[in-house]
């Protein structure tokens, strides 16, 4: 089963349709249908590993200012505790605790699935990022993780290769700093030629712009680890920019699908959506 790292950007997405979202329709159609989801989004970031185990996972909207219909969405797609129970028995001795009613599915992982499943009739799982651990963490327990993709579970890390939302030029939907490409270029180059040294890339001269704050960028970690573990190397499905200093690329492992890699035109913000309140 491909496993895949998603850039989700502006939750906005979930209601448009541009070459990103055109392109993660294009996921759901072409790549073999899992028998379930795991996905490891960048806005479950706490304290803690943990997985949803409840057959009712509930939308979250954990973001403010955005339009009433993003509010209103929901993603109905039912859980799956047993599976969730034989991942904390895959991984041990590493812990993930099951998580029965906190957590549930965010638009981390909704505003992508609503174009890539939409009739939300897969299983999803999410995996929380446990903030307290070394970036070395993630990617061990993604090599633990990676026996599921011979099950039918299809791995999805929602996050984005650069995230600095102080950078936002809010209005330049499909504006790239510099910067921004640079360390892009750098990830894929790595990505390329050796998955499981990605955390080399800590190193490059933009990385503390890039990534001011780990957690969009964790999510990479974890489709690097599962490629390491597979001995492969992770190509991009597609490259983009929005709003200056957000990365749109997406990368798959035994994803083998061709796309337009001209996407262009992520979702722009609403009107009255101030960068500084938006959660994305
Ligand atoms: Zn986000």
């Amino acid at each position: 089963m491909p496993a895949l790292f998603i850039g989700h950007g502006n939750p906005m997405n979930t209601l448009e349709q541009n070459g990103y979202t055109e392109a993660w329709r294009a996921f759901g159609q072409h790549l073999p249908r899992p028998k379930a989801l795991l996905v490891v989004s960048a806005h479950w970031y706490f304290g803690a590993t943990a997985i949803t185990a409840m057959p009712r996972p509930r939308t979250i909207h954990d973001f403010y200012g955005f339009p009433q219909k993003l509010f209103d969405f929901d993603y109905p797609a039912p859980g799956d505790p047993d599976l969730a129970r034989e991942i904390t028995e895959l991984v041990k001795p590493q812990w993930i605790g099951l998580d029965r009613d906190q957590w549930g599915i965010d638009h981390g992982t909704w505003s992508v699935l609503a174009h890539m499943y939409p009739d939300a009739d897969i299983p999803v799982l999410q995996l929380s990022i446990n903030a307290l651990r070394p970036l070395e963490y993630h990617l061990d327990l993604a090599a633990r993780l990676h026996p599921l993709r011979e099950r039918g579970v299809m791995i999805v890390a929602s996050g984005n290769v650069v995230h600095n939302l102080q950078t936002l030029q809010w209005r330049e939907a499909d504006l790239a700093y510099d910067w921004a490409e640079r360390f892009d270029d750098a990830v894929v180059e790595q990505l390329a030629r050796e998955p499981g040294d990605i955390l080399r890339v800590l190193d490059h001269a933009d990385y503390d712009l890039a990534v001011p704050t780990p957690d969009h960028f964790i999510p990479l970690l974890y489709t690097a680890g599962l490629a390491a573990a597979d001995k492969a190397r992770l190509e991009p499905l597609l490259r983009g920019h929005s709003m200056g200093s957000i990365s749109m690329s997406c990368f798959g492992l035994g994803a083998d699908i061709e796309l337009r890699k001209d996407p262009a035109c992520a979702a722009r913000l609403p009107e009255g959506v101030p960068p500084d309140q938006t959660n994305m």
